[in-house]
């Protein structure tokens, strides 16, 4: 048997289920396999279906002895097309638990599908020098059977039920983590290179008054698939309350982000909601490399709040409107009031 020593299997269980978080989980199920068993590689594949081609983005989570988290390594914007990994697809239709292909040097990948409510959301990779025998396999699936069912209940309290956007606990939880990693030792600095939006659907409640609250949850529904196929795999969306969602966007230049949320407005309103015809939406974003959380979205809610003003159906840019005196700073009164 190579499986390395199974006493702390149980502390690994404990720890796997001590989490309340979807990366620090992905790390100690990591860290359990590497210790019960040899292992070269572990990568996490991310499925996504757009336009009715699911593809998988691999994110490496273990690298020879080296264990990483998540935002260290955030894997490519793009993914790889499904198809290129043809044991794992028939392993997903066949709904078997775990599928191998073993080279021609001796080394096995093992892929490890995730399901959650029936559909797969993601799958483990694991690749080793040399093939596992048939005990460590049944080891590793236990393992990856706790980690599903764990993240199955995660997933629940992240997610708005509505929508399944990430709920505004996760946002809170993910934006003040971001900017604390981000923030150099004494010195308090915002959070990466990224942008936040704040969305709100334009005069929501005469769709409410005018089709009922059922049309409404429908159209709230369509604004977040809207939002999911607008954005990709790396950007972060969130419900954040009624008829507002925020998106955090990574890695873009300014003009690009703006384009980007511009396309995002301009798919909404063309876009023929069944019954309830056209609906519009009010942008407002900023940068988040400078500040407290709490002030990058008073900014971006400034910014919205001007759109409103203004007209609404359009994408308002904090800094652009404090530059040209549009916006003045806000006293330390309004923001209280803000929050
Ligand atoms: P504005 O353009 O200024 O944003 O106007 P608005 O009507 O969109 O904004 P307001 O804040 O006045 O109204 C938001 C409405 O959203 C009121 C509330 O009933 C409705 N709402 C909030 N959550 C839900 C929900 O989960 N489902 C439905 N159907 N309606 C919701
Ligand atoms: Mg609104
Ligand atoms: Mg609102």
């Amino acid at each position: 048997m190579n499986t390395k020593n199974q006493t702390p299997i149980l502390q690994h269980l404990v720890d796997i289920t001590g989490h309340r978080d979807q990366s620090r989980l992905e790390l100690s199920v990591v860290s359990a396999l590497r210790q019960l068993m040899d292992i070269r590689r572990i990568r996490k594949l991310e499925f996504s279906t757009h336009q009715g081609e699911t593809s998988v983005r691999p994110v490496l989570l273990l690298d020879g002895g080296l264990v990483l988290a998540e935002s260290e390594h955030p894997g490519p914007e793009h993914g790889e097309p499904l198809s290129g990994y043809p044991e794992l697809l028939e392993c997903i239709e066949q709904e078997t638990k775990s599928t191998q292909r073993i080279a021609a040097d001796g080394g096995v990948t093992l892929w490890l599908p995730v399901r959650l409510d029936k559909k797969v959301v993601s799958c483990i990779e694991i690749t080793n020098d040399k093939a596992y025998s048939a005990q460590t396999v049944e080891v590793i699936h236990g393992i990856i059977e706790v980690y599903r069912n764990y993240q199955s209940l995660l997933d629940y309290s992240e997610r708005d039920a509505l929508t399944g956007l990430f709920n505004r606990k996760t946002f809170d939880e993910q934006f003040s983590r971001a900017a604390r990693s981000s923030a150099p030792p004494g010195e308090r600095r915002g959070v990466d290179t990224q942008w936040l939006a704040v969305v709100d659907i334009d005069h929501f409640k005469l769709v409410n008054d005018r089709f009922g609250h059922v049309y409404g949850d429908e159209v709230l529904i369509l604004v977040a698939n809207l939002l999911r196929s607008s954005f990709r795999a790396n950007d972060r969306i969130f419900r954040f309350g009624g008829e507002e969602f925020v998106v955090l966007l990574r890695s873009a230049e300014l003009e690009r982000a703006r384009s980007i949320f511009s396309r995002f407005r301009k798919n909404i309103e063309a876009y023929e909601f069944p019954q309830v015809g056209r609906v519009t939406v009010s942008v407002g974003f900023t940068g988040t490399s400078q500040g407290a959380p709490v002030e990058i979205l008073g900014h971006a809610d400034q910014a919205l709040y001007y759109a409103k003003e203004h007209g609404r159906n359009q994408v308002c840019f904090y800094e652009e409107l404090m530059s040209s005196g549009a916006l003045q700073v806000a006293d330390a009164h309004m923001d209280v009031e803000l929050f």
